[in-house]
Parts: C-alpha cells; sequence; structure tokens
C-alpha cells in the first residue's frame, strides 16, 4: 500500500532544528554548492515552496510574515541584517518593502564589501599609475643613467611607469618639471 503523501508542515522547532548555532546567528544549511549560491533559501512547508526566513517569521508569530502567508499583504522582502544570506535569527530578520528593498540594495552597493574590494582595487591600480613622486623626482629619473628596473627600485614604482615618463616628449616633461623656475624653462 503506498504511502499517502501529506504535505511537509513544519513548526518553528523542526525549523529550528535544521540550523546551525553561529554565534548570534542561526544558519540554514545549504547543501554543497548551494550554501553559496542561494542567496534566499526556500523550502516546502504546507505544499507551497516559500521563504525559510519569512516562513520562520510566521512561525514566530510576526502578523506581516502571516499576512503574507494568507496572501491578505504583498510580499515583502525577508532579508537578513547581519550579512549572512543564510542566516535565520529573529534578531537578524527585517522586512522590507519592494521601496525599502530598493534603498538597501543600493545603500549596499555603494558601502557593501564588494564595493570595498573594488575601492581597494582601484587604488592599486592608481598608485601603480600614478605613483608617488615628487617634480624633482621626475627630474632626477629623465636624466638617471640607471636601467628602468633600477631606477624603479629606486622610486619605489613600477617599471611601466619609469618607462612610460621616459617614452614622453622630453621636452614636454622638462617643461612640466621646471615651469615653476621661470622663464630659463622654455629657453
Ligand atoms: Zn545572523
Amino acid at each position: 500500500m503506498p504511502k499517502p503523501r501529506t504535505p511537509k508542515v513544519h513548526t518553528l522547532a523542526s525549523l529550528t532544528a535544521l540550523c546551525a548555532d553561529e554565534g548570534d546567528c542561526l544558519i540554514w544549511p545549504g547543501v554543497g554548492p548551494q550554501r553559496k549560491k542561494v542567496t534566499r533559501p526556500t523550502i516546502h512547508h504546507a505544499g507551497v515552496r516559500q521563504s525559510v526566513r519569512r516562513l520562520f517569521a510566521a512561525l514566530r508569530g510576526d502578523p506581516r510574515a502571516l499576512a503574507e502567508q494568507a496572501g491578505t499583504a504583498d510580499p515583502g522582502h525577508w532579508a537578513a541584517t547581519c550579512g549572512d544570506p543564510h542566516c535565520m535569527a529573529e534578531a537578524h530578520t527585517v522586512r522590507r518593502s519592494p521601496g525599502q528593498h530598493l534603498q538597501a540594495a543600493r545603500t549596499r552597493a555603494n558601502t557593501g564589501a564588494s564595493n570595498q574590494v573594488r575601492i581597494a582595487k582601484i587604488a592599486r591600480t592608481q598608485r601603480g599609475r600614478v605613483g608617488k613622486l615628487t617634480d624633482a623626482q621626475i627630474a632626477a629619473i629623465l636624466a638617471s643613467p640607471l636601467g628602468i628596473q633600477k631606477e624603479a627600485k629606486v622610486h619605489g614604482v613600477s617599471p611601466a611607469l619609469i618607462a612610460r615618463m621616459r617614452r614622453r616628449n622630453p621636452a614636454l616633461i622638462a617643461g612640466t618639471v621646471w615651469a615653476g623656475l621661470g622663464s630659463r624653462a622654455g629657453a
């Protein structure tokens, strides 16, 4: 006799039991690579696939989550405030309206970790490109008999920068460097 298929119904206890305590966080288990990929975990509950975080909120008695489940309120975005998309801790759960969600995404884009990485990368590139040379150092580099590699080491800049400077029109660079010294520069 085949087993009757009854939809799985979770309780707060059964759902919590699936999670792991990690400090203040309650971490929903992802399976394999999903742990990294899935940013909004879902689960079958009472025959409906739904957001795990919203289900947690509903089982905790959050009236907004219950209204969404019942279809009497527009769905919101249930997000984790601690930065781990798998965190289901009540203290780390926030419901955002679509407008708030958009605003939060914009703020994240401007201040978030990925952007910090991007900013650091740009800063590194800029340092390599621009260097930190005074006019006197530039003049010395252009007049120096040292090779590109040695000159770069002396000044702590990239060899590419030295090469670029030496490829430039010498008259132009001399003009830039010596412009401050007065009319002799143009002579
Ligand atoms: Zn958390």
